[in-house]
């Protein structure tokens, strides 16, 4: 925290109220605050411009402006600065939706002491300025905006939700590779996070991207631990990444890039402290030198080490294919439940990697019309249907579905809007936004990618009827195989494809079931209901162990 005071923008009209305030803040030390008060909306948008504000304390209601309106314009001239929102009791409601539009906080005004009231602001500094550098992500505020919406929901403990706001451990290592000129080394960044240390190991992907950075992994280690919680798996959350295109490496080139990334991150990882995966940009191959590199260090095999790795070193029959089928399962469940005959139904999937392809093979085979499918290259659509093994055996021999010989070509964005019943984003994050919300026409959105849809995003599509099956419930077959993947190695005693496939269908069916009682007793909505459940299980575990020392 700065010497300095922080300069604290008070945008209160009941006077009785502002000196309360700032009677409680008086006796704070760390930070110490300079209160500036405004009694409406445009002296607080003038003190904004000119005094040098570091954090505002806002009212919503006020006699010239009320409600989100209020925090809308008050933001936008705040940029960066954090908000935290004074509220009644009334009122929680509206101050949770500015939480979701990016204010830090917010404080119910009868219930306010000085220990609650400085603590807020200092977390909301905190927060801001991790965010503003390391954390900065718009994956990581989504990330962050999904949790507090459901702590909002939920009536979560302080203490608990500021503990699970920020991961537990997170490593940055910048390192070299050889290219294979052998003249040529490149340095590139790896992270390796680990979200909640509570539950057991922590569990998540390795992801090759050219813009990964230490936010997108946070928020993908986040989702991990509700994803573990929601599944009941014995794991917290965690992810890694490297900023790397892969797609412009040699295979000999990622595997040195591989190899040493595993060397950097080697303390952290083991089988019973965090254990990698697949994700976007590496696959079994990956994983078996990640496995190799490990084993080598320590100075015998660890196949346990890695799940999703190669059949033949340990990997688990239907681990390859286990997000896609387990994305299906959970379509089903949807469809019976919204009475959806999917056998003659449409379909439409972004993305034809390890997911996306695995997705749209099992659509087809329940009789789903796949109409639309797409990767880097571009989209195509086919209203009479896409013979998808057809598009898979070109994939695997060209490497893209770019010079598919059937179909109209689409761009991405054209594919989303297609009109179908199922609709799989299964590529990237942040495809499903305010922007393109009101043009998606399906009647469920199955959500392969992790993080696809933002918070406005959701409200629109609600609004339009879409169900949508969230990530952390609708991806989860991939980790719960590869949760049978370990125990199946730490037990050295292999199951059988049906074995695996029951069992999977039997542990999503159990999450869709939980899910969709808690959204309809709550009234809520499917994503913030698997939050509340992952959420609720975290929280459960870390008050039963309670803090150190
Ligand atoms: P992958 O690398 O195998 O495939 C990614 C696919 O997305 C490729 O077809 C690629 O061409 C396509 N793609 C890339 N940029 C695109 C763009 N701009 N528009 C459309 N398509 C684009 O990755 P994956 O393992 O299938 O992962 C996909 C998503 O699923 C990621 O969000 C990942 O986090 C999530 N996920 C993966 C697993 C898993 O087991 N692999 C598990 C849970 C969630």
């Amino acid at each position: 925290m700065p010497d300095h005071p922080v300069r604290l923008l008070l945008v209160e009209d009941d006077p009785v109220q502002a000196r309360l305030i700032e009677r409680l803040l008086d006796g704070s030390s760390a930070p110490r605050f300079e209160v500036l008060g405004a009694s409406d909306l445009s002296e607080g948008l003038q003190r904004l411009s000119t005094d040098g504000i570091d954090i505002v304390l806002l009212d919503l209601v006020l006699p010239d402006s009320e409600g989100l309106e209020t925090f809308g314009r008050v933001k936008a001239r705040a940029g960066d600065k954090p908000i935290v929102i004074l509220t009644g009791v009334d009122d929680v409601q509206l101050a949770a939706r500015a939480v979701e539009g990016g204010a830090q906080d917010y404080l119910v005004k009868t219930r306010l002491d000085p220990d609650r009231l400085i603590r807020s602001l200092r977390y909301a500094l905190e927060r801001v300025r991790a965010r503003s550098a390391e954390w900065d992500s718009p994956m990581f505020r989504l990330a962050q905006q999904q949790f507090l919406k459901a702590a909002q929901l939920m009536g979560l403990d302080d203490n608990i939700r500021q503990r699970l706001l920020f991961p537990q451990r997170s490593l940055l290592v910048s390192f070299p590779f050889r290219r294979d000129d052998h003249d040529q080394v490149e340095n590139v960044f790896g992270y390796r996070v680990q979200h909640v240390l509570t539950m057991g190991p922590t569990k998540g992907g390795i992801r090759y991207a050219p813009d990964v950075n230490l936010g997108e992994v946070s928020a993908l280690a986040m989702w991990m631990t509700w994803k573990c919680a929601l599944m009941h798996l014995p794991f917290g959350g965690a992810k890694g990444g490297v900023r790397v295109d892969p797609t412009a490496l040699s295979r000999t080139e990622v595997q040195r890039l591989t190899r040493r990334y595993t060397a950097e991150i080697v303390g952290m990882i083991g089988p019973d402290r965090d254990i990698p995966a697949p994700d976007m940009g590496t696959d079994e191959q990956v994983m078996a030198w990640v496995m190799d590199t490990y084993s080598q260090q320590v100075g015998h095999g660890v196949p346990t080490v890695v799940t999703g790795k190669p059949v033949v070193l340990g990997g688990s029959l239907g681990r390859r294919e286990a997000t896609g089928r387990g994305l299906i399962y959970v379509v089903e469940d949807a469809a019976r439940r919204m009475g959806i005959s999917l056998h003659g139904a449409t379909g439409v999937v972004q993305g034809f990697g390890n997911v996306g392809s695995a997705a749209a093979r099992y659509l087809a085979e329940d009789g789903v019309r796949v109409v639309g499918v797409s990767d880097a290259s571009g989209a195509i659509h086919d209203p009479r249907g896409i013979d998808v093994e057809a598009a898979a055996a070109w994939v695997a021999e060209h490497g893209l579905l770019e010079g598919y010989p059937e179909g109209d070509r689409l761009t991405n964005r054209e594919l989303l809007e297609l009109k179908c019943d199922v609709l799989a984003p299964c590529a990237l994050q942040n495809q499903v936004t305010a922007e393109n919300a009101n043009r998606i026409r399906c009647r469920i959105l199955a959500e392969g990618a992790n993080g696809p849809t933002t918070l406005e995003a959701d409200d629109v599509l609600a609004d339009n009827g879409v169900t949508i099956l969230p990530d952390i419930l609708a991806n989860a077959g991939g980790v719960t195989v590869s949760y049978f993947e370990w125990v199946q190695g730490t037990q050295n005693y292999t199951w059988s494809l049906e074995e695996i496939n029951a069992r999977l269908r039997s542990v999503l069916s159990g999450a869709f079931q939980r899910v969709s009682a808690r959204a309809e007793t709550d009234g809520i909505d499917m994503r913030t209901a698997a939050l509340v459940e992952g959420i609720a299980r975290v929280t459960e575990a870390k008050l039963k162990r309670g803090v150190f020392p």
